[in-house]
């Protein structure tokens, strides 16, 4: 079946383009999808335009729009199991974490189902009884949906909920290394009722497809998950046209650690953090920052844990963690190992491929952790995207949360300690679009999430993520028309 989705029908790239999908785990290809190029871009963007232009979506009752959103939901449980399946065998992740994520998904249809028909509309009042002032909202129109490879399902989830239930048409276009369960939810939305043209699918490589998706006049508005360079070039492709944008880029996000914690407890959350989906994960806690007096323990304590996480197939029960998504982004996170050596900072462990004979073919990197290392460094300062630990010491509060300040990212950081009141002064001053006391990583779909500086701008999840797909306006009705009388010619 073809996998290119456009005006309500399943269709090949017009080219005849195909890509292989190959599974990290053993570097084998599993599937072939189609491959579109800028043409099947700008027919997908064309539907979208006619669907919003001409067609109910807009102007369906938003609680059926809801209702939809809800049957998404319930589907997506339904099919839970196969859709974990294939994001493991796309992305390399464990079986364990793709079932989480299908779950999160769900809660986040249900919670878009939910806010989508809360009444934002408001009055004003403009002191003049004639004269009925209200703001109210409209959908944008169509949508660019751009996603990356680490969370494929879940962070085009983030955009089609709000987007669809605030009324737009959308393009979705997933990462090309990771492409497979977008074409699965494109099936569930076309499953449950959505009409013609308002859900489009085009897969391909960026460089093809981008232009089209993010500069073509008939789209309004381009919500991107991605890298900065991408999403700095999507910015200024899109300002042609001054459309709406939200760019959600990367992080190089602190771990601050105090001395008063308890130390089994700072390990682990230091080690989940960082170590998690092998590092790929844009809120990774890669930079951990911790009070001097603590450090030596605390460091013995995460790298003889990192030496013992279970690599494997991502299918197999009791595997820990799986490989990096692609021997190109392996390459490239090596590349950090050695500019770290390079730099002068210290390798406690990892930095090489596992020697164990089942984990050859695929894209495996043992977890690594480097210490000594300071402000100065690259591998300090960017985003490694990879199972790489820096450590920093640190004596006084100031300076910690200097430390934890000091990239040009705000992403996410967190700081752990007993002390209440320092949590609270720290979380205060730290500049991250999310920061978590005592703890490393959750999120729910009711609060916003999203980077302060170079990690980006808008919000996805919560109101202000449903915000980000409606148009505000403001209309004055004058109940007894009169003249203005402001000329007297
Ligand atoms: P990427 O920037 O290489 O690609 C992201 C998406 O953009 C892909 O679908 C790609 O095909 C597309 N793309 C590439 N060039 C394009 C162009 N010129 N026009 C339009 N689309 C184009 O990023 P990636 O390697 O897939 O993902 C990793 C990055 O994503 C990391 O930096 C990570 O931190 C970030 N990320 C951020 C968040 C967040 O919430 N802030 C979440 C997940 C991932």
């Amino acid at each position: 079946m073809p996998e290119l989705f456009v005006a309500g029908q399943w269709r090949s790239a017009a080219a005849g383009g195909t890509r292989d999908v190959v599974n990290p785990f053993d570097a084998q290809v599993f599937a072939v999808v189609d491959e579109a190029a800028a043409e099947d871009a700008e027919a997908a963007v064309l539907a979208a335009r006619t669907a919003f232009d001409d067609g109910p979506w807009a102007r369906t009752p938003v609680a059926e729009r809801a209702a939809l959103l809800d049957r998404v939901a319930d589907l997506l449980q339904r099919d839970r199991e196969e859709i974990a399946r294939t994001e493991t065998l796309d992305t390399g992740k464990t079986l364990a974490e793709s079932r989480i994520d299908v779950d999160d998904v769900t809660a986040v249809f249900r919670y878009y189902a939910r806010e989508g028909v809360v009444e934002v509309d408001r009055t004003v009042d403009v002191g003049r009884p004639e004269v009925h002032s209200r703001v109210v909202h409209h959908p944008v129109g169509v949508c660019t949906l751009i996603a990356p490879w680490n969370y494929p399902l879940l962070q085009i989830s983030w955009k089609v909920a709000p987007a669809l239930v605030a009324g737009n048409t959308v393009v979705l276009k997933p990462s090309e290394v990771t492409p497979l369960t977008t074409v699965h939810l494109v099936k569930l939305l076309e499953e449950a009722g959505a009409p013609p043209g308002v859900v489009n699918l085009v897969l391909g490589a960026g460089g093809a497809v981008g232009p089209a998706l993010t500069s073509h006049p008939a789209v309004d508005l381009v919500s991107f998950t991605g890298g900065l360079a991408t999403g700095r070039s999507i910015a200024k492709v899109a300002a042609d046209t001054v459309k709406r944008v939200t760019v959600e880029l990367g992080g190089k996000n602190p771990n601050i650690v105090f001395a008063d914690v308890d130390l089994d407890v700072a390990v682990d959350t230091v080690l989940t953090g960082v170590f998690l989906h092998s590092g790929q994960v844009c809120s990774a806690g890669t930079r951990l920052i911790v009070e001097e007096s603590i450090a030596d323990d605390l460091v013995a304590g995460v790298v003889e844990r990192a030496r013992r996480i279970r690599f494997g197939n991502g299918l197999e029960e009791g595997v820990e963690s799986g490989p990096l998504v692609s021997a190109q982004h392996r390459e490239k996170v090596e590349g950090y190992v050695a500019l770290g050596l390079e730099e002068g900072a210290r390798l406690l462990t990892g930095g090489r491929r596992p020697d164990a004979p089942d984990l050859q073919r695929g894209f495996f990197l043992e977890p690594t952790v480097f210490d000594g290392c300071d402000r100065s460094m690259r591998i300090v300062q960017e985003e490694t995207f990879g199972p790489i630990l820096t450590v920093e010491r640190f004596r006084t509060e100031e300076e910690a949360v200097f430390l934890g300040n000091d990239t040009t990212y705000g992403l996410a950081g967190a700081v752990q300690t007993l002390d209440v009141d320092r949590g609270e002064r720290v979380a205060a001053a730290l500049r991250h679009g999310t920061v978590w006391i005592n703890d490393f990583g959750p999120y729910v779909p009711e609060a916003e999430w999203g980077g302060q500086r170079m990690s980006g701008n808008g919000r996805e999840l919560g109101p202000a993520g449903l915000a980000e797909y409606r148009e505000t306006k403001h209309v004055w009705r004058t109940t007894r028309p009169a003249a203005p009388g402001w000329f007297q010619g």
